[in-house]
């Protein structure tokens, strides 16, 4: 059995952790921190009935007293980088769907880990069909270079765009040629969206919405749209249970669920 600690355990993803954690035959859920809801059983708030681990606000004292193996991390970009240095330091390992944290941020990581002799493991999806998506555009984007990408989510996200989007832009932007912009009388700023390394990027919130993107692509008299929907967030949790029993065999920092599938 492979012990686990959920770190954000009240938010919308960390609850759907808890219940998938719950229902696997080889983890078992030891400890469940959050900024809220402390002192309440993790099951109950997550709706699986008591699971016997209280909401715990001290991360620290939650690994001594639990020593869990893994950590799965689903909070906020500066808790999730400080969470997981902290796992790490004693001997945790960690995956994390965390988005927003920087390349500066999986350096500090990557280094800790290695210094640690502990393994992090970071994927901006783990749903299959975004991994599916990205891989799908990365063959169409040789044929057809000319890409934008629109990505949409729920109006609670705290970040824009999202790490898929950032993600699928670093993937294809060593693959499209930079165009020149001809669209040159701005109305309305941020109108073209965001621009990475020549590829435009557009972020919806709105309320309805759970996690989306479309990479379009543009030719000679037509046009090619790879859509991924994320309709439910049990979408994710194949991924991240495959990721919890990996990462103990991964040396350093993995990014990336393609490196496990
Ligand atoms: P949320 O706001 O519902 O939940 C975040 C939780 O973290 C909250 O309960 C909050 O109290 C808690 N938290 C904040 N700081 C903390 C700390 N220092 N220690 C412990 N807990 C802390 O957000 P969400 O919708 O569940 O999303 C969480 C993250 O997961 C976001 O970054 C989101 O972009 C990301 N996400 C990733 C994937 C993926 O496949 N990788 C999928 C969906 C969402």
């Amino acid at each position: 059995m492979i012990k686990v600690l959920v770190a954000g355990a009240c938010g919308r993803m960390g609850r759907e952790v808890v219940r998938a954690v719950s229902a696997d035959q080889e983890l078992t859920l030891v400890a469940a921190v959050d900024a809220c809801e402390v002192g309440k059983d993790a099951g109950e708030l997550a709706g699986v009935g008591v699971a016997g681990v209280k909401i715990s606000d001290d991360l620290e004292s939650a690994i001594a007293d639990a020593g869990p193996d893994v950590m799965i991390d689903f909070t906020h970009a500066k808790a999730a980088k400080s969470n997981v240095l902290k796992g790490l330091r004693r001997g945790v390992h960690a995956v994390v769907g965390t988005t927003g944290l920087s390349e500066t941020d999986l350096k500090e990581i990557e280094r800790e880990a290695l210094s640690a002799g502990t393994n992090v493991f970071i994927a901006p999806n783990f749903a299959i069909g975004a991994v599916l998506m990205m891989r799908l555009a990365e063959m169409a984007a040789q044929y057809l270079p000319a890409v934008e990408i629109i990505e949409l989510h729920h109006d609670k996200k705290a970040d824009a765009p999202s790490g898929t989007a950032l993600l699928t832009a670093k993937k294809l932007a060593s693959i499209v040629v930079r165009r020149e912009e001809q669209t040159k009388k701005i109305a309305l700023e941020g109108s073209r969206g965001g621009d990475f390394e020549g590829i435009h990027v557009h972020s919806i919130r709105l309320p309805g919405l759970v996690a989306h993107q479309e990479v379009i692509f543009g030719g000679t008299g037509q046009t090619l749209t790879i859509r991924h929907d994320s309709i439910d967030r049990s979408s994710f949790m194949p991924g991240v249970l495959m990721a919890a029993k990996a990462v103990v065999g991964l040396r350093g920092l993995t990014v990336g669920l393609e490196n496990i599938l």
